[in-house]
This record gives structure tokens, C-alpha cells and sequence, in this order.
């Protein structure tokens, strides 16, 4: 199988390295030049990547990166054939990626939304999970594809449902860990050791995957990006764009997104989003600061 794969961040890169590690003939594009990965061809552009391709996948910022990879000059578009696959694993807009596949489709080709989840320890494991939008039977027939990358498949429904389960799913796991950090900060100005405070989240039935993953990078203030709180600031303001669209009103997550605004005057923004931590610790008065 020819597959171009479009971006190499945190997740783009391990991703495309799976593929070819499965014996794909993969050829690689990234924005920043600097980029290339072992065993693959690199492309000048995303047009030059997608040129002999059956698949092109990505993994991106946003939105506008997508639209860019796919519709500006040197975009994919100009080397569409008719039969050829997009799939897209960035998070993005649930109906822009419905706009989007409408226009592919005038040229015959398939758009899948498969957003993942498990951040970058899964995407360097090949353990992530899928959450799809699609026809069955495609979504089906990229299996092997999806195997070579992660450990889960779920599709959701038709093109756009996999964005809008995903954005769902992180609206969840960013006032989960809310929820965490602020009971953390309450925790410690009140004289528990955070540790303590861990071992009884772990031990009991607030215990989560958030809590799992974060807790060992917390308790060493580790704010390294694995989810850079960018992108999450990002994914709620598609969450409540998406929110707007169809006149849901969702209260915590406003309250949220404020947080994420200040964490970003702060400067955490290139920080892993659990930074929001030392935000609320900044303002209760404990501990140094994130370098
Ligand atoms: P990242 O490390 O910031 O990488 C972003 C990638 O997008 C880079 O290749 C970057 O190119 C490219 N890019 C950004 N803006 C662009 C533009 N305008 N045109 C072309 N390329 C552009 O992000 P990541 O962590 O790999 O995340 C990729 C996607 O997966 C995002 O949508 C994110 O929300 C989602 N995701 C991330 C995680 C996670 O834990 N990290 C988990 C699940 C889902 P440059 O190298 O040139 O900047």
C-alpha cells in the first residue's frame, strides 16, 4: 500500500514510523523542512506526496492545516485520483470535515475522519485508539492500517462523527483533569502531601486513565508537552464552536476555556496541559513555577 502521510509532530511522526515498521511504502511530508523519517521517501510538498498514493493520511495542528494540506496550491487536491483515500487524525471541526469531504468527493475520493486518542506513549507504542467516521466497509479495509498504528477501532458513524465523538471525549478529559488539579491545589494548601492525595485517587473510584497517565508527570511537575495545552485550548474552542452550531450550552467548559486563556497569557501554551496545575497553584499561593 502507497501511503503519503502528512505531518510529523508528536504524533504524526511515531504514526508514519509504525507504517513503515508494517512494510508500507510510505512517503513523508512535514511543514518545516527539517523533517524525515527512516525508511520513507520525503516529499517537497503535500501535492509531491500524494502524487502515486492510494492513502493519504494526516496528522495536523487544526483545522487550518488541514484546508491548507488539502486545498492550497500545492495542496493534495492537485494530485487527486479518483478512488484514492483521505484520512484525517488531526482534531478538527466536525463540520468542516463534513464540507471538506463533500468537496473530495466531486473527484471521487473518500474522506474518513480518525481521530485518535492515547496521546504520545500510544502513538509511540502503536497502541492508540481510532475513533472513526465512515463507511463500514472502508473504515473495514484501512484495518490492517490502523492495526500497524494503535490497538482500537471505533467507528462511530458516517464522515464528521468521528470528530464529533472525539472533541466529546476530550471535552471529558479536560475538566476531569480540572476536576483533578483542583482538588490537588484545595488538597495541598489544606496540608496533604500531593502523593498522599495521588495514592487515594488510584485507590479509589475517582481513579481514571486521566489520572493514571498524569499522575506520574504531575508528582515530578513534569509539564513536558505528551498534549500540548495548546492543542487542548484549541479542541475546546472547536468544542464549543461545534457546541454553538447545534445550541448546546455547555457551563463548565466556558469556565474552563477561561482557565486555558490564562494559562496561555502565562506563557504554558508549548507546556503539556496538565500546566493548568501550576496556574491554580500560582494563584493559591504554592510552589514554584513551570520553566
Ligand atoms: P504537534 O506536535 O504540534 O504537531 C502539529 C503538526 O501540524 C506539525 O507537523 C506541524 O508542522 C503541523 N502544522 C501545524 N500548522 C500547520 C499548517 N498551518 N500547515 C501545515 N502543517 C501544520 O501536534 P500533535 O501532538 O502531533 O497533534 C497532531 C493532531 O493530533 C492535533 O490535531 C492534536 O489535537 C491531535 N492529538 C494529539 C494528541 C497528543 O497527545 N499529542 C492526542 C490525540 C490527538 P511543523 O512541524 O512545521 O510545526
Amino acid at each position: 500500500m502507497k501511503i503519503a502521510f502528512l505531518g510529523l509532530g508528536i504524533m504524526g511522526r511515531p504514526m508514519a514510523a509504525n507504517l513503515v515498521k508494517a512494510g508500507h511504502e510510505v512517503s513523508v511530508w512535514n511543514r518545516s523542512a527539517r523533517q524525515h523519517i527512516e525508511g520513507a521517501t520525503t516529499a517537497v510538498s503535500p501535492a509531491d506526496a500524494a502524487r502515486d498514493a492510494d492513502i493519504v493520511w494526516m496528522s495536523v495542528a487544526d483545522t487550518a492545516a488541514v484546508e491548507r494540506l488539502i486545498f492550497s496550491s500545492d495542496g493534495v487536491e492537485q494530485s487527486l485520483r479518483e478512488g484514492m483515500l483521505i484520512v484525517d487524525s488531526s482534531t478538527i471541526s466536525p463540520s468542516a470535515t463534513v464540507r471538506f469531504a463533500r468537496r473530495v468527493a466531486e473527484r471521487g475520493v473518500q474522506w474518513i475522519d480518525a481521530p485518535v486518542t492515547g496521546s504520545k506513549i500510544g502513538a509511540e507504542n502503536g497502541q492508540l485508539t481510532f475513533i472513526v467516521g465512515g463507511p463500514a466497509e472502508t473504515v473495514e479495509a484501512l484495518d490492517p492500517l490502523f492495526k500497524a498504528m494503535g490497538k482500537n477501532v471505533i467507528r462511530v458513524g458516517d464522515v464528521g462523527k468521528g470528530q464529533a465523538a472525539k472533541i466529546a471525549m476530550n471535552l471529558q478529559i479536560a475538566l476531569i483533569y480540572e476536576g483533578f488539579a483542583e482538588g490537588l491545589t484545595l488538597a495541598t494548601k489544606l496540608g496533604v502531601e500531593p502523593s498522599k492525595m495521588i495514592e487515594l485517587v488510584q485507590a479509589t473510584m475517582i481513579r481514571s486513565g486521566v489520572t493514571d497517565y498524569k499522575a506520574p508527570f504531575v508528582l515530578r511537575r513534569d509539564y513536558s508537552p505528551n498534549f500540548p495545552l495548546r492543542l487542548m485550548h484549541k479542541d475546546i474552542r472547536i468544542m464549543l464552536e461545534s457546541a454553538k452550531e447545534v445550541r448546546v450550552k455547555l457551563p463548565a467548559l466556558e469556565t474552563v476555556e477561561e482557565i486555558y486563556d490564562l494559562a496561555t497569557e502565562e506563557g504554558y501554551a508549548d507546556l503539556d496541559y496538565a500546566a493548568t496545575l501550576a496556574l491554580l497553584e500560582k494563584w493559591a499561593g504554592l510552589g514554584g513555577q513551570p520553566k
